[in-house]
């Protein structure tokens, strides 16, 4: 999967970004908003040596990537690059939460931002590129939820609009989210254990957006129509970062769009780099988590090997593991992905480990020092005498 995600940054035209995997605590609290649960519970924080000037330090562990790409691009210079800026990232993230199926404390995210462009074309663009991720890891069945969370303008009326609504019913809400409710009221809707009666009834983004906002959302939606892309309109989709405008979206499997199921997401943050103080540019990124992908795609049983098949060397004695180690070097020059048996033991044992390596193709080394090997099909269990030589231009014929 990581080796799809490498190869599609590339193919769209995307520059690989790394930050420290740790930073200020400040940073990531600005980039998060104080209120949202990474920042108020899952922090994993980091400090110096024992009576260091570190010691009371407040570093984190990179909670999500925008934050320090972000802060890299304004300490950088680099919006004096072209604009747009098209950024990848492939790194472990780390959030302090409890851990259960699909949530891990460390995990590993692809993450691509662009940088100077107000959309909404980049917008469909990006959620192409994960359709098309999905797409060749070979999961079936993704939907992109999508909503508009408007901006400056808009957002301080729907805002209104949501405290209007859930105060006098604010003792059925968690107490979460009854703290919420006077400090970021959107996150509210983003409650798992928000009544569904309560959430329906709720006022919708969508019905606030002003003039700008109403234009971005319906180019996006008419631009995915004609990419013939599958998405669904979720009001709930408010995302827990405060900096986010516009665009929302998270990608699920159809049918699995419970809250430890978000294969992936993102949105628009134009708002960002000003708050951490560089110019004010649009920007727009998603991050898509490789473990739920990977859970995802084991329960479909699709197959994601774009790997060449392996060869095992083993040999009719135990202790020719000099001469294993020679022949597989042979074969890696000739560019064959091999292991070779190290362990002195015998040969059904050096078979056994090779098939549990999932080898498709043993080599099996002769006693004397004959360049005589059989070449064994480990599916079919078919094999054939050849000399070492040939193995490389059978098996690269693949045949
Ligand atoms: P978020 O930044 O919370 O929107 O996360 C983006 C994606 O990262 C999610 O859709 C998940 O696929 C993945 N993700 C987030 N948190 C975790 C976690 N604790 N364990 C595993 N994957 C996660």
């Amino acid at each position: 999967m990581e080796a799809v995600a490498r190869d599609l940054s590339s193919r769209y035209g995307f520059e690989r970004i790394d930050t420290p995997i740790f930073e200020r605590i400040d940073l990531f609290a600005r980039g998060l908003g104080e209120s949202s649960d990474a920042v108020e519970k899952e922090m994993f924080r980091v400090s110096g040596a024992k009576g260091s000037e570190e010691e009371r330090s407040e570093w984190a562990l990179r909670p999500e990537p925008t934050a320090g790409i972000v802060r890299a691009y304004i300490e950088h210079g680099m919006q004096v690059r072209p604009s747009p800026l098209r950024l990848w990232m492939l790194g472990p993230m780390f959030r302090y939460a409890r851990p259960q199926a699909g949530r891990y404390r460390q995990f590993t995210q692809w993450d691509v931002e662009v940088i100077g462009d107000p959309g909404p074309m980049v917008d469909a663009e990006l959620i192409e590129l994960a359709h098309r991720f999905y797409a060749e890891v070979g999961l079936r069945g993704v939907v992109a939820h999508l909503n508009s969370i408007g901006d400056a303008v808009c957002r301080p009326g729907y805002r209104d609009a949501l405290v209007a609504y859930f105060t006098p019913m604010a003792s059925r809400l968690s107490p979460d989210s009854q703290r919420r409710l006077a400090v970021n009221p959107l996150r509210v809707l983003d409650d798992k254990d928000l009544d569904l009666e309560i959430a329906a009834g709720a006022p919708k983004s969508l019905d606030f957006l002003c003039d700008a906002c109403r234009a971005h959302f319906d180019g996006l939606r008419e631009l995915l129509d004609r990419l013939d892309l599958r998405y669904a309109i979720n009001h709930r989709l408010v995302r827990g970062l405060d900096y986010y405008t516009r665009t929302t979206v998270e990608f699920y499997v159809a049918g699995r769009e419970g809250q430890q199921d978000a294969l992936g997401g993102g949105g628009r943050y134009d708002g960002l780099i000003e708050v951490l103080g560089g110019r004010p540019a649009p920007a727009i990124g998603f991050g898509l988590g490789i473990d739920r992908t990977v859970i995802a795609a084991q329960e479909q049983g699709a197959a994601v090997s774009a790997e060449a098949p392996l060869v095992a060397v083993v040999s009719s004695t135990p202790d020719a593991s000099d001469r294993r180690l020679v022949a597989a070097t042979e074969l890696r020059d000739g560019g064959l992905r091999v292991r070779a048996d190290g362990l002195r033991r015998s040969l059904s044992k050096q078979l056994e480990a090779g098939a549990k390596a999932q080898a498709r193709w043993a080599v099996i080394l002769g006693d004397g020092p004959s360049d005589r090997v059989i070449l064994r099909d480990l599916d079919s269990g078919d094999q054939r005498e050849l000399n070492l030589s040939e193995v490389l231009s059978v098996l690269s014929a693949g045949q």
